[in-house]
């Protein structure tokens, strides 16, 4: 782990109500109050429980952070079933995640979108998580690196280097998310490099050695520390393991410098 203060967040997905989420808050807030890490915990709730946890946060002034899991580029419109950046920003959401590949996939987010959400999230005060991650097949093919290359440079088109200072990069490997194959951790920092240095390109020294990069695939307590001890990756966003305290929590742990 490097200087970056690690960063360990939540994608609940399409899991759990208000009051269920709530309450993993709450469990989460009292282990990270114990544990008085420096460390940046988030949750991404689905929309229905963000307000409510937003106002748990704040009443109980936890140190958690607010992501959402998508988010339209519009500040508003006639876009019926989306949810604006305004709206985001009114919730207290700092973080939203773009990109996921069961975006890519199911919804057909192309890298265009992806960008045109990004440039968004940031005019609006929101820190994108951008995600980037190979198929199986890409990766059997040895063309990992020049793919990730590609999502990257696409999701962060016409982004200057004055705007690009809270970005969250995700690199998931599509192979291991849900399915409880991991990457290596060799195999993830070579990935997480090779980004670092693709920022350093795009926008220069001070942007590559302060973002941070994040693994995620099959993330447990059992092998966080793993991901964690390489230098380039600096925290996890977390599916499976992240709907309970249970196993969220140790992950928070295991990031602890
Ligand atoms: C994810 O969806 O971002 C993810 C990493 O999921 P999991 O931890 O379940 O593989």
């Amino acid at each position: 782990m490097s200087s970056r203060k690690p960063l360990v967040a939540g994608n609940w997905k399409m899991h759990l109500t208000a009051a269920q989420g709530v309450s993993l808050v709450q469990n989460i807030d009292d282990f990270c109050r114990e544990l008085k890490a420096d460390v940046e915990v988030v949750v991404a709730p689905p929309f229905t429980a963000i307000h409510s946890a937003s106002t748990v946060i704040d009443i109980d002034r936890m140190q958690l952070g607010l992501a959402a899991q998508n988010m339209h580029w519009e500040a508003e419109g006639a876009f019926t079933g989306e949810i604006s950046p305004t709206m985001l920003t009114a919730a207290r959401v700092g973080y939203v995640i773009l990109g996921h590949s069961e975006r890519r996939e199911h919804f057909f987010e192309t890298d265009e979108v992806i960008n045109k959400k990004v440039k968004s999230a940031i005019s609006h005060g929101i820190s994108p998580i951008l995600c980037c991650g190979e198929s199986l097949d890409i990766r059997e093919s040895g063309e990992t690196l020049a793919f990730i290359e590609g999502q990257i440079r696409a999701g962060l088109e016409d982004v200057s280097a004055a705007r690009a200072t809270g970005i969250v990069i995700a690199y998931e490997p599509i192979w291991a998310i849900g399915t409880g194959k991991t990457a290596t951790p060799k195999m993830a920092e070579e990935v997480c490099e090779h980004i670092r240095n693709i920022l350093g390109d795009i926008f220069g020294t001070t942007i590559k050695a302060n973002t941070r990069i994040l693994y995620g695939g099959s993330v447990k307590a059992e092998n966080a520390a793993l991901f964690f001890a390489e230098k380039n990756i600096d925290g996890a966003l977390v599916g499976g393991a992240a709907l309970t305290a249970g196993a969220f929590n140790p992950i928070i742990a295991a990031a602890k410098t």
